[in-house]
């Protein structure tokens, strides 16, 4: 038995023709598994009831459980959601004023293992399909009663690394029979993946992209993420630049600004030389401190000195802070516990 959810529209067409059934009718069934969100192809009248009766024979329509659900004082909303095989991810849904941005994880663990973010701690378990990506939507939205408009893959593992099913996941959603997040309202975060960053580019899905780059050194990149001595700032860069020519939008790059490590004046001048490779967005993020590390957060000087230096050199940044801290649902904070 295969699960219905995995299915992109245009795979669920050649499900239809294969069987001798007219294309179109991928489109009521993606209406009624993603608008009307039905969980039984018995309540699907406009399919013809022979094949629908096929379909029941091959495919099942899975669902993701709402296990657990905290708030903190902001507003962000942390869920636990439970998959069919007993493991678990956690989804962040996280209000703004004009929008409310999902933060969905694409793998269960992480193996990338920086040596700041929790989410790798209890290793890797496997990759998330196409079906428990876009399933937490569904659950969250259930449970809240509130409709998704953005979504960023910045949960718990590297999206890069999970390449097919994310793409599949994106493509329902954007699908304007699917879940219907609209165009550019996806982001997807890489910790510098550079060839997933190249098969994106030439894929032209329409994602934007976010770097968790964290220092412009590649010896204090290395130091904190291994994937640097795989692809180096050089190679990344490299890679970006293709990015901005195919998909011609401005690159966020994320730095997590960490006490006495990536906080001098050389590492801001260092961030701004390499920013300034392509057209950019900058985030810069004091590190949420953790029990499971010895980093700390930047004081307030330290922060103060170091976007000084970007002003500087002409950088423009935004400074932001992780929500939901005190529900562990902030940036590298999340970690389901895994059976
Ligand atoms: N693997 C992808 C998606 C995860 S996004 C990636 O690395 O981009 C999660 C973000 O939280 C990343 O930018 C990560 O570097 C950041 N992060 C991890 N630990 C953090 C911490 N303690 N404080 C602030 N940000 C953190």
């Amino acid at each position: 038995m295969k699960d219905i959810r995995n299915l992109t529209r245009e795979e669920l067409k050649e499900v239809c023709t294969s069987r001798g059934v007219p294309a179109f009718h991928a489109q009521q069934i993606f209406e009624w598994l993603y608008r009307k969100r039905v969980n039984d192809f018995s309540l699907m009248p406009n399919v013809p009831l022979k094949f629908r009766e096929y379909l029941k024979t091959d495919f099942f329509i899975s669902e993701v459980a709402v296990l657990q659900k905290e708030i903190s004082s902001d507003g962000t909303a942390k869920f636990l959601l439970g998959l069919q095989d007993g493991l678990a991810v956690e989804s962040v849904l996280i209000p703004e004023k004009k929008r409310r941005t999902l933060c969905v994880s694409t793998q269960a663990g992480c193996k990338f293992g920086c040596k700041f973010c929790v989410s790798g701690l209890n290793g890797f378990k496997r990759n998330l399909s196409p079906a428990e990506i876009c399933g937490q939507l569904l659950a969250v939205e259930k449970e809240s009663g509130e409709k998704v408009t953005n979504i960023v893959f910045m949960g718990v593992g590297e999206p890069l690394d999970n390449f097919d099913n994310v793409m599949k996941a994106s493509a329902i959603f954007m699908d304007n029979r699917g879940l219907e997040i609209g165009k550019r309202k996806i982001v997807l975060s890489t910790c510098g993946v550079v060839p997933g960053i190249e098969r994106l580019a030439e894929s032209g899905a329409g994602l934007r992209i976010s770097i968790s780059l964290h220092s412009a050194d590649d010896r204090k990149r290395s130091q904190i993420m291994p994937v640097n001595k795989k692809w180096n700032t050089g190679q990344l860069m490299k890679a970006l630049k293709k990015f901005y020519e195919k998909e011609q939008f401005a690159i966020t790059f994320e730095y997590i600004l960490i006490s006495g490590f990536n906080s001098s004046e050389k590492d801001a001048e260092a961030l701004s030389m390499y920013v300034k490779g392509v057209p950019r967005k900058l985030n810069i993020i004091p590190y949420n401190p953790s029990e499971h590390f010895k980093w700390k957060a930047p004081t307030g000087e330290e922060l103060g000195d170091f976007v000084g230096v970007l002003k500087e050199k002409g950088v423009f940044y935004t400074l932001r802070r992780s929500r939901g801290s005190d529900i562990s649902a902030a940036c590298g904070q999340l970690q389901a516990k895994l059976k």
